[in-house]
């Protein structure tokens, strides 16, 4: 058991691009955690088996889109020197868990995940029918998450039903077999706006699925595009004169995720806050012209870094090649450690040495 070092786990689906959903969701933080040298090990993993439960008729996205995730990752600053990056199906470990794990929770239990409830209905596999690899997803998420020792998850909060359902296996295992597994924990940002970010339509969470995303990859005119072409706002608000309304008002939703007080200071210096900006235009008076501006100037602070330090990475694809290569490496050794280390406590390690000739030969005694 290695319960006392600190183990992250986290990781994306390979099927798109990653957007500002997952920069305020997820990565902004992965790269504080990475900064802050508290953890003895950071394991992102590129989840394309999982990837591949809703996408089975097109393998080509998930190859395609695994640079584009490793791309994204390195330009918001994940660092090859202190995070292991690795891909989900050259990791053998990972399916033998998952089969063991699936004894360990039943269907009813699957079937009442909210998470997987919402994307089954989204996906269209309720008139469908559905297919057991992706009904049984939260259960190879478990298998990642032990195979790595991880004690901290970092995810948005569309994943909080997945790491409850991991603890239940986790401890239904270790009551079975014996202390075998670490608990995790989930950690979600403190902002809630951060945990779920909406789509530029402000309905459903932002997601690569349902193609209401701004990508951390998208160029300044499309962002603008976004933004001035897609994001509602008050439709109660018709003149620049008439009281507005904040809450519900996708622009200002934005503005909650991303904006800070020194964005002020640069952009909108009549204000010195957004609870300032908000009452202004709650009262009246504040155009949805100069608040999407705002906006686009408070996303570009963000994107710009992001997008010039894509294009270095973009023109290097021989060394993505050999960082997740080397990672993928590294995590195979560790998560067949933990391969070994449960089957020895399910008693069926058969063949690590000759200990079972001794047992059976003891048994075929004790049967006579
Ligand atoms: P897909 O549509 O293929 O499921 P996705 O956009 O939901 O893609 P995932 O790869 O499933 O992205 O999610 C990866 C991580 O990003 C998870 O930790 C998830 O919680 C977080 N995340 C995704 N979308 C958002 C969002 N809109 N707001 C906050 N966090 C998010
Ligand atoms: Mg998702």
């Amino acid at each position: 058991m290695s319960n006392e070092r600190n183990i992250i786990l986290t990781g994306d689906r390979p099927t798109g691009r990653l957007h500002l959903g997952h920069y305020v969701g997820s990565l902004k933080r992965r790269v504080d955690l990475q900064d802050s040298g508290d953890f003895d090990e950071i394991y992102i993993l590129i989840a394309d088996d999982q990837a591949l439960t809703d996408n089975v008729d097109n393998p080509r996205k998930i190859r395609d889109n695994i640079v584009n995730v490793m791309l994204d990752y390195l330009s918001v600053g994940l660092d090859p020197d202190k995070v292991t990056f690795c891909v989900q199906s050259q990791l053998p470990a990972l399916h033998a868990l998952t089969f063991y794990y699936m004894n360990l929770v039943t269907t009813a239990r699957l079937s009442r995940n909210p998470t997987v409830k919402a994307e089954i209905q989204m996906r269209g596999f309720a008139d469908e029918g559905l297919p057991v690899g992706f009904f049984a997803y939260p259960v190879s998420q478990a298998a990642d998450i032990t195979a790595f020792d991880a004690n901290i998850v970092p995810v948005g909060e569309d994943q909080l039903p997945m790491l409850e359902q991991t603890r239940e296996i986790v401890e239904k295992f270790n009551r079975i077999y014996g202390k075998t597994l670490v608990l995790p924990k989930a950690v979600i940002p403190e902002n809630e706006t951060q945990r779920r970010l909406p789509g530029v339509d402000g309905k459903a969470k932002m997601s690569k699925s349902l193609g209401n995303c701004i990508y951390l990859s998208d160029t300044p005119k499309t962002v603008k595009k976004q933004v001035n072409g897609k994001m509602f706002t008050d439709p109660t608000h018709l003149r620049i004169e008439d009281p507005g309304h904040t809450e519900g008002n996708v622009v200002f939703t934005y503005l909650d995720a991303f904006c800070q007080d020194e964005d002020f200071v640069e952009f909108l210096p009549e204000y010195s806050c957004l609870e300032e900006m908000k009452e202004h235009y709650r009262r009246g008076g504040l155009g949805d012209g100069k608040c999407k501006k705002f906006l686009i100037n408070v996303l570009e602070k963000t994107l710009a870094p992001i997008r010039e330090s894509r294009a270095k990475w973009e023109k290097d694809i021989d060394s993505v090649y050999d960082i997740i290569l080397s990672g993928t490496n590294k995590a195979r050794e560790v998560t067949n450690g933990t391969l070994h280390r449960v089957e020895r406590a399910m008693q069926i390690n058969y063949f690590e040495d000759r200990t079972i000739v001794k047992e059976w030969e003891n048994l075929l005694k004790s049967q006579h």
